[in-house]
Formats: structure tokens, C-alpha cells, sequence
């Protein structure tokens, strides 16, 4: 069984790091520390590395011990989590460098690029994920490591809303929240409170927002001078793609940022009820989920708009 392998691997390893995507969002952060705390749990000590997440996280439990670069260039066993490819890896010479790799994953694009892979595509998080792991090998989940995994849950639901998010996933933030973790809380920090700088970009973003296809899609962008405009920070570009998505009779929004004053594009890609985004963004050499996904494009605004939107028309209905 891949999760007896797992526990193998990290029995022997004496230098553990944890990795996760580059831009994390709260799955990846929450995640990568529940990781980091669980194995403490087994006298095990991890290094978590990351280049910068949003202060957003800050009030995640021991994210002031989050690393920019290794304590060491080779680590015995290298895990990483939330993750879909080698190439998405930020980091990714530690995962390189290391003797064994390890993948805990949730994305169904997901190319299994460890030497062990345990990925779970119907998972709603990757913290999800992590949560069935720790249940089968009975570790007692602590109000910090509920916290963190609780904030991955919450970000990648949507607080619940999304489809993906099963019976389970009500399950597990009963026993969390019973345990004491402040679910609203942790609501109130990831999902309502937005920085001004997201505030000025939404606004920007409302009032360049084309809806196309009668109706069917909703396209927006911003630049980098505009993420200059409003001193932008890490994160700050999070959940701009949903203003497009929640428009009556949208099913697919499409949300665009300027990479590095480049004529490239970092792509958000949402859909209501059919369109797998997933399959459109694997086209430009990204992925994601089938409702939730990305990839970066190259092009003017305009070409990676016709670009994209040549792709989705095959499958809107
Ligand atoms: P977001 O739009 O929030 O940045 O990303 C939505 C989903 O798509 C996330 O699950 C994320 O991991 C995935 N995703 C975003 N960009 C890429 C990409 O360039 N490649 C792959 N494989 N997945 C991506
Ligand atoms: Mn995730």
C-alpha cells in the first residue's frame, strides 16, 4: 500500500524538506506546515521552503519558521504537496537534489513525478488529502495542524461552496471544529478580508470586464503597471477571477495578469457547470481541475484573449 511506502521512506530519511507550487495559495501553505507539524508528531523535522507566499497567511502557526532556501543542498526524502507537475515545483532543485521524492496531490493533471505518488483527484484540497492520510495511520491532529489544514480545506472550497467538496469534507471540520479550530475565523481571514490593493485591482477589473459569447464568458486582465499602480503584493491578484465567474449565465470567466512587464499572461481559468478548464488549459501546457485551473500564455492581451477563446468555444454548448 503507497501509504505504508510513505511511512517507510520517511522512517529512514534523517533530512526531510516539504515543497509545494510556486504563487502558493492556502491548500499549498496549509498543507506543506500540517505536513511539517505531522511528522514532528513521529520525531521527525522538516524544512518547509517556499519564495514568498501572501501575508494573507501570517496568522498560519509556525509560518515564521517557512524557509527561502535550504538549511542544506541534498535532503534525504523530499515531499512535496499540492502539486500537479515537476515543472509547477517551486524550488524544485531541492526535489531534484534529493535521494527520495515523495507526491501528495489532489489534481486529476496531476503526472505523478515522484518516486512514490499519492494523489487523490476527487479530493476537494490537497489538505483533504493529507487529513485521510493522517487518519490511516492514526496521528492525533492537534488545533495547530487543524488550523492549517482547515485553511486549505476553506480556500480551496470556497468555504464549502464549491462542488468538489463532499461529505467528508463536512466530516472532517465537524472533528476539527469540535477540536477547537476557529473555522470562522480562519473564513474571515482567507475568504472576506481583502487587502486595498485587491480592492483597487477588482474595481480595475469590473471595468474592463467583456462579456462574450452571448453571454457565456466573462474576460477581464490586468497589467503589470496596474499591479504597480496599487503596490500590489504577493497574493494580491487572488479571487479576481470570481467576479467574471458569479455573473448570471457566465460559464466560463477568464481572468488574464500581466507577467514581468512581458508580453506573457498568467491565466485564471473558472467554470460554472460544464466546461472541463482543466482540458482547455492542458492545451496551452497548463492544467488544474475541471472547474478550477490555469497556464501561462504567450501573447498581447488581445492575442492570448482570441487564443483562449478559440479553445473554449469547442466546448461551450
Ligand atoms: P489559480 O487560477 O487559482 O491560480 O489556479 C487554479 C488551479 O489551476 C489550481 O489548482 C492550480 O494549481 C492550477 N494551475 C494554475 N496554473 C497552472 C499551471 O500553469 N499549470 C498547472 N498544471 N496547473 C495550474
Ligand atoms: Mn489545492
Amino acid at each position: 500500500m503507497t501509504l505504508d511506502e510513505i511511512l517507510e521512506e520517511v522512517k529512514k530519511a534523517s533530512s526531510i524538506v516539504i515543497l509545494t507550487h510556486e504563487t502558493p495559495d492556502g491548500d499549498a501553505i496549509g498543507t506543506a506546515l500540517a505536513t511539517k507539524l505531522a511528522l514532528e508528531k513521529i520525531d521527525k523535522n522538516a524544512d518547509v521552503i517556499m519564495s514568498k507566499y501572501a501575508r494573507t497567511f501570517d496568522f498560519l502557526p509556525r509560518c515564521n519558521e517557512i524557509l527561502t532556501e535550504g538549511k542544506q543542498e541534498k535532503y534525504d526524502l523530499a515531499i512535496s504537496v499540492d502539486c500537479a507537475t515537476f515543472k509547477r515545483l517551486d524550488n524544485r532543485e531541492y526535489f531534484e537534489n534529493a535521494k527520495r521524492t515523495i507526491v501528495i496531490d489532489h489534481h486529476g493533471s496531476n503526472n505523478m513525478y515522484g518516486d512514490i505518488n499519492y494523489v487523490n483527484p476527487v479530493s476537494p484540497a490537497c489538505s483533504e488529502v493529507l487529513l485521510g492520510i493522517l487518519s490511516y495511520f492514526g496521528v492525533e491532529v492537534d488545533v495547530d495542524m487543524g488550523t492549517c489544514l482547515m485553511t486549505g480545506i476553506i480556500t480551496d472550497t470556497g468555504g464549502f461552496q464549491y462542488p468538489a467538496t463532499t461529505a467528508d469534507t463536512f466530516e472532517y471540520a465537524a472533528e476539527l471544529l469540535r477540536k477547537g479550530v476557529n473555522i470562522s475565523d480562519i473564513c474571515k481571514k482567507t475568504l472576506q478580508t481583502k487587502t486595498k490593493a485587491n480592492f483597487e485591482l477588482s474595481k480595475i477589473v469590473m471595468d474592463r470586464m467583456e462579456i462574450l459569447e452571448n453571454g457565456k464568458v466573462a474576460f477581464s486582465y490586468i497589467t503589470t503597471k496596474d499591479m504597480e499602480d496599487v503596490n500590489a503584493e504577493e497574493g494580491d491578484h487572488e479571487g479576481l477571477v470570481n467576479i467574471g465567474r458569479n455573473i448570471e449565465g457566465v460559464e466560463v470567466s477568464i481572468f488574464i495578469r500581466q507577467r514581468d512587464n512581458e508580453d506573457a499572461y498568467k491565466v485564471s481559468m473558472r467554470s460554472g457547470e460544464y466546461v472541463n478548464v482543466s482540458d482547455v488549459c492542458l492545451m496551452f501546457g497548463g492544467g488544474g481541475h475541471p472547474r478550477a485551473a490555469g497556464a501561462l500564455v504567450q501573447g498581447n492581451v488581445e492575442e492570448v484573449k482570441e487564443k483562449l477563446l478559440k479553445e473554449v468555444r469547442k466546448y461551450l454548448k
